[in-house]
């Protein structure tokens, strides 16, 4: 983990402004053109040799199921048994979140020594029930459609954090909260270098979407305990899914580029200029990319002012509707 975390974090068109979590739907769905993860993503028999060495293979342990275990695997492909389980739980100080007792004790233990480096972390989720979930995933994906929907939020009974071992945390200052820029603020840079030497791994590491199942998140972590952070690190393995060596999970519906669908057809739009697409419905937000005059691009019946939100060749961003024909 520490390999990784040492190294620079680019970030840009592939910052995702949304997180598996619990923020109110305050950022647009940048759904940036997911670079990064194109050129990570390969077929699983490519990616899993290339990051398990052969020598651990024999020693790969198998993925725990039992959610009362620090070192349970929970993804897409691996839903919580049962899948509405309801850990024991106990209340992080002052914060209102709930965490598995183990992982609360390790949490506090971080939290203080993230201060004694004058870094100051903010907790921003951790448990979160079934009902929880499924009301998340049902405000995104009215939202943002079904399919970018899958790849920001679990659905219910498959949530690392419905086993109360998940945490996601933050700046005081809010800066580039649930964004791939949280890498570079203060705690997130805090979090990737210490974390695991409290037990915490970064979960969901950046081009690792087809192996979580997740877009890169910064700022959300999950307590596997010392020994196991330590062992992953150990063994190089950038996921839990490379640690247990198993297939990775499926990947995401929103990664593929999606045939219009019927009906769409009158929502679609020409550009009369190269259009900027960017993150939010003001100039003042990040260009997601540049569309050029005369490209196709389909609405999706958001509106702010004068912009609209778009989506060109899986991106979506917004864009002023001035140069919309
Ligand atoms: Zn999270």
């Amino acid at each position: 983990m520490s390999k990784r975390s040492h190294r620079p974090v680019a970030f840009g068109a592939a910052a995702f402004a949304l997180a598996l979590a619990i923020s109110p739907l305050a950022a647009p769905p940048a759904l940036a053109t997911p670079t990064p993860m194109h050129q990570v993503a390969r077929p699983q028999h490519e990616v899993t040799p290339a990051l398990t060495p052969t020598a651990l293979l024999a020693t790969k342990p198998k993925p725990p199921r039992d959610p009362a275990r620090a070192d349970v695997l929970v993804n897409k492909k691996y839903p919580l048994i049962p899948r509405k389980y309801v850990p024991r739980l106990t209340e992080v100080p002052g914060t209102g979140i709930r965490l598995q007792p183990q992982a609360a004790k390790s949490y506090k233990k971080l939290v203080a020594a993230a201060r004694r480096d004058g870094v100051d972390i903010r907790l921003t989720s951790g448990y979160r029930s079934y009902a929880v979930q499924k009301g998340l995933l049902e405000k995104y994906t009215r939202a943002y459609g079904p399919a970018y929907a899958q790849r920001i939020a679990a659905k219910p009974g498959t949530s690392e954090h419905q086993t109360g071992l998940a945490i996601d945390v933050g700046n005081r200052n809010r800066a580039c909260a649930l964004q791939a820029c949280f890498a570079t603020t203060k705690v997130g840079n805090w979090m990737a270098k210490n974390a695991p030497r409290h037990g915490f791994i970064l979960r969901y590491p950046k081009g690792m979407e087809s192996v979580t199942g997740y877009a890169y998140e910064p700022w959300h972590f999950r307590y596997v305990g010392t020994a196991q952070a330590k062992a992953m690190a150990g063994s190089r393995s950038k996921t839990l899914e490379h640690f247990y060596g198993v297939a990775p999970a499926p990947r995401p519906n929103a990664a593929k580029p999606s045939a219009p669908k019927s009906g769409t057809l009158k929502n679609t739009k020409k550009t009369t200029a190269n259009l900027n697409l960017r993150r939010g419905p003001s100039t003042g937000t990040t260009i997601l990319k540049t569309v050029p005059r005369g490209s196709t691009v389909r609405l999706t019946g958001k509106k702010s002012g004068s912009w609209v939100q778009a989506t060109h060749r899986g991106t979506t961003g917004w864009m002023s509707s001035r140069y919309l024909r």
